[in-house]
């Protein structure tokens, strides 16, 4: 079901149009109303005046994570503190978080958005949504929770965390979408499987995941685990949050980004250049209706491409390919780029290994060294054949490096091994000293 028909399937010419008259307001009133933009612009020579076409856009400068960073906690909030409702922050895992706010108006365009975004995924009013974001700062939560409620759906507000709770309201709530993290859908349908709960008893018929970049292969793993339809969402609290863009469940091919709400760009991340349609680069993104907390231009470092090509749901606004990686996930091992997705990749194309996997990089006598520890399932650690074992890790290395073209020693470990995550996996641990 389109939520909102009229938005989401406007002709092209009137879509620009729209986002054009969109930019122009934001500019002039980020230009006013924050000192940080109107220094960035000063320091590039352009005013807003200048910007007369979307090509436009590309003359302004990005903005940064650390610009965020550096204006700690509010400096680029674009309204006085009395307008604002609500707070968020994303993690500090490095250095300060990087704080966002919303006024009412903000709140109200990000709870269409979400709800844009699971009618995408094929919820409607009659459905039950089990949502296991992390409630709180993180904006996964309450984002589908807004959602949720002004799509009509009854929300289950279960956050993360307490599995085995989760799973018992899962079988007496009767829950039909399921809302996570995708390494968080294993870990529940592991906990299930050791209750003697099997997902295909549930009523679940869609899943939303976010939040982490994961495979195809992946998809396909929670789809026969979970038994559901698996779908892909995107956001990041410094655009909004969660429903920047949603795959559709029809073609399940690429996430619709509201493009009448925000302007992607992709853009190669070394040099800055804007890159065509179809090409992989840096994500970019201009929110054009947001209230506190405008962005311009700012670097998501997550890579993926955009596709203009017509979809067969109907909607118009451009489509963009699943996120591969996040430019500063990206490692360098011996001088070969190597994304954890990619690792994924194989060893889910494989098939014979469980979705639950950690790439530890150490560096010896100067030399980078990548081992990819992954767990084996039950059936295989059951037939105890050590050869047997041996012979998966020569074949999984043998794999990565035809592939991507990088050493590494794959270590077969037993199941439940590598530590489960209630948010984002904790997928690389590196040891090298920079
Ligand atoms: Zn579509």
């Amino acid at each position: 079901m389109i939520y909102d028909i009229e938005f989401e399937t406007l002709p092209r010419e009137a879509l620009e149009a729209i986002q054009l008259r969109r930019l122009r307001a934001t500019l002039d009133r980020v230009y006013a109303t924050v000192p940080f933009y109107r220094r960035k612009f000063e320091e590039a020579g352009v005013v807003p005046a200048d910007i007369k076409t979307l090509k436009d856009l590309r003359r302004l400068p990005f903005t940064y994570k650390q610009d965020l960073r550096d204006n700690y906690p509010f400096g680029m909030f674009a309204v006085p503190m009395e307008s604002v409702v609500r707070i968020h922050a994303s993690s500090g895992t490095t250095g300060k978080a990087t704080v966002v706010g919303y006024t009412a108006r903000d709140i109200v365009t990000w709870s269409t958005l979400m709800a844009r975004a699971l009618a995408s995924g094929g919820a409607t009013c009659c459905d039950i949504i089990h949502n296991s974001y992390g409630y709180g700062l993180f904006t996964g939560g309450l984002g589908v929770h807004y959602g949720a409620e002004r799509l009509g759906a009854s929300v289950i507000p279960i956050s993360g965390g307490n599995t085995k709770r989760q799973i018992m309201i899962m079988k007496d709530f009767g829950p039909t979408v399921l809302t996570s993290t995708p390494s968080y859908a294993l870990h529940l349908a592991e906990v299930a499987r050791e209750m003697g709960v099997g997902f295909g008893d549930l009523r679940f018929k869609v899943g939303i995941f976010g939040a982490e970049p994961w495979s195809e292969g992946m998809r396909e793993e929670i789809e026969r685990k979970l038994h559901l339809q698996a779908l892909d969402i995107y956001g990041l609290s410094e655009v909004l949050g969660p429903g920047v863009s949603m795959e559709c469940i029809e073609a399940k091919k690429g996430l619709h980004v509201a493009e009448d709400h925000f302007i992607a760009e992709v853009i190669d991340p070394d040099s800055g250049e804007v890159l065509p349609y179809g090409e992989r680069g840096e994500l970019v993104f201009t929110s054009i209706t947001k209230e506190a907390f405008p962005v311009i231009r700012y670097r998501t470092r997550d890579i993926s491409s955009l596709n203009p090509e017509p979809c067969i749901c109907g909607r118009t606004s451009v489509r963009m390919n699943r996120v591969s990686g996040r430019t500063d996930d990206m490692l360098i091992i011996r001088g070969v780029n190597v994304f954890p997705s990619q690792i994924e990749s194989v060893l889910m194309d494989m098939g014979e290994t469980e979705p639950h996997y950690q790439l530890v990089v150490d560096r010896q006598d100067n030399l980078d060294q990548l081992t990819v520890m992954v767990e084996v399932g039950e059936s295989v650690l059951a037939s105890g054949e050590v050869r047997r074992f041996q012979d998966m890790e020569k074949r999984i290395a043998k794999n990565i490096k035809e592939f991507l073209g990088v050493s590494a020693k794959v270590k077969l470990v037993e199941p439940k091994t590598i530590a489960r995550s209630e948010g984002k996996a904790q997928r690389v641990i590196d040891n090298r000293k920079f």
